[in-house]
């Protein structure tokens, strides 16, 4: 059940309209072969301990530069299938991107936009 409205296909739709609105198209190309461990988990106190083996404090998404590069986040369900939630994972593989090519704005700086 979804208290949200609108629902989140509705928001991810209006998120990518509104990342239009305060970006325009760049004669730029970016084209990566990446490596990411993608480590999501249904019960956080199972992510906290595999996190704190890393870096030792807490967590909800976040990515460590590790080789290769690890993302951590969180598992859900929804209808029986698993849920992944598609902002954060995407702000996380955004930061693994930039590790290889630093032409990228950091997602960490789009709370300004
Ligand atoms: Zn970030």
């Amino acid at each position: 059940m979804n208290i949200f409205n609108p629902t989140l296909g509705e928001l991810v739709n209006t998120y990518n309209r509104a990342s239009d609105s305060v970006s325009e198209f760049t004669d730029n190309v970016v084209d990566l072969d990446i490596t990411v461990r993608v480590r999501l988990f249904g019960r956080s106190e199972d992510k906290e301990y595999e996190w704190k083996q890393l870096c030792g404090s807490h967590v909800q998404w976040a990515t460590i530069g590790t080789d290769p590069p690890q993302i951590f986040g969180d598992l859900r369900e929804v209808d029986g299938e698993l849920f992944v939630n598609v902002v954060m994972l995407g702000h996380e593989l955004l930061h693994v991107l930039r590790m290889k090519d630093k032409r990228l704005k950091d997602p960490d700086g789009y709370e300004g936009l």
